[in-house]
């Protein structure tokens, strides 16, 4: 349903040009559940934003292509993806504040996306909208449609956020870190309605997270993202069991366990490159623990590695 073919999106910026997504190929099938993980600053919000066609100035897709129902967004006109972004892909955001617009009420947010998309009249579009607001477990629906953002908690306000994205039933739901702002009980419940949200609608996912705990919860593949690249990507199972990257191993390794010394926890070392001047080969390479004198020298191919594809030396054939 979704595929991203060597996206690449820059910022052309007065420091230099950043590439933030650099190349990324990655798919996600009918009723699919995708999670895309990495660091903070490797990608994956401009990734996200880039399928929706949201990239501002001094921001730039620079190639690539982005084949929804084997249509290719990116040669679309804006009202063309005006029409696709909320009916057909949604997303929702870390921070609902950024995101709900702090001078309408709940309602008017809510009844404006299923009127304009579903071209209902004012009164079945505030009958819909308080269905949908008791679907996301809203108490009260009635009142919260008369509120504005700012007087419902983090919780509520992101099951909003959750309400309006999902009101018209997309295909396609892009989930940008939907916890990370909440606190960790809030968190729980709110994973908790995605998964069956996700189930009652069948909608395919893009999950976006750092957080692997997620990732085991919620997804069916995974694709690891470091610098602008995706440097893995498998069915959950085998992300867990057998990573084959050395970055997605290290991944796992920073994964807090229940009965571990805190001594012994692991963190990666070094931080993300700048990505106006990435590292030369495979851009891991100055935090890697298996790095060869190829890695700084030659950009690592993607290769099928049993059901994993992967991009790293090691796994050259001699
Ligand atoms: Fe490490 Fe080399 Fe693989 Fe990069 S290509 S992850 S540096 S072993």
């Amino acid at each position: 349903m979704l595929r991203l073919n060597n996206l690449k999106t820059y910022f052309f910026t007065e420091e230099g040009v950043v590439r933030a997504v650099d190349g990324v190929s990655l798919s996600i099938g009918e009723g699919e559940t995708l999670g895309l993980v990495g660091e903070t600053g490797c990608g994956k919000t401009v990734t996200a934003l880039s399928i929706m066609r949201l990239i501002q100035e001094p921001g730039r897709i620079i190639a690539g292509e982005v084949f929804y129902n084997r249509e290719d967004l990116l040669r679309k006109s804006e009202e063309e993806m005006r029409r696709i972004r909320g009916r057909e892909i949604a997303m929702i955001f870390q921070d609902p504040l950024t995101s709900l617009n702090p001078v309408y009420t709940i309602g008017d947010q809510l009844t404006e996306v299923l009127r304009l998309h579903q071209k209902l009249d004012k009164k079945e579009a505030l009958r819909r909208a308080a269905e949908i607001l008791k679907l996301v477990n809203l108490p009260s629906p009635e009142k919260i449609l008369n509120q504005y953002p700012h007087e419902l908690s983090g919780g509520m306000r992101q099951r909003a956020m959750i309400a309006i994205a999902l009101s018209c039933a997309p295909r396609l739901l892009i989930a940008d870190e939907p916890t990370t702002a909440l606190d960790v009980t809030i968190q729980a419940q709110i994973l908790e309605l995605l998964k069956e949200l996700m189930q009652k609608f069948q909608s395919s996912v893009l999950l976006i997270t750092h957080n692997l705990g997620v990732v085991a919860e919620l997804c069916d593949r995974v694709a690891i993202m470091y610098a602008g690249n995706i440097v893995e990507s498998a069915d959950v199972n085998a992300i867990f069991k057998h990573p084959k990257h050395p970055y997605t191993m290290a991944l796992m390794n920073a994964i807090p366990k229940l009965h571990r010394e805190v001594e012994r926890l692991e963190v990666i070392s070094g931080s993300v490159p700048d990505l106006t001047a990435p590292p030369a080969g495979c851009k891991f390479h100055p935090r890697c623990e298996h790095a060869m004198p190829v890695c700084s020298e030659k950009v690592p191919v993607e290769k099928e590695i049993e059901e994993h594809r992967v991009a790293c030396h090691l796994y050259d054939a001699d």
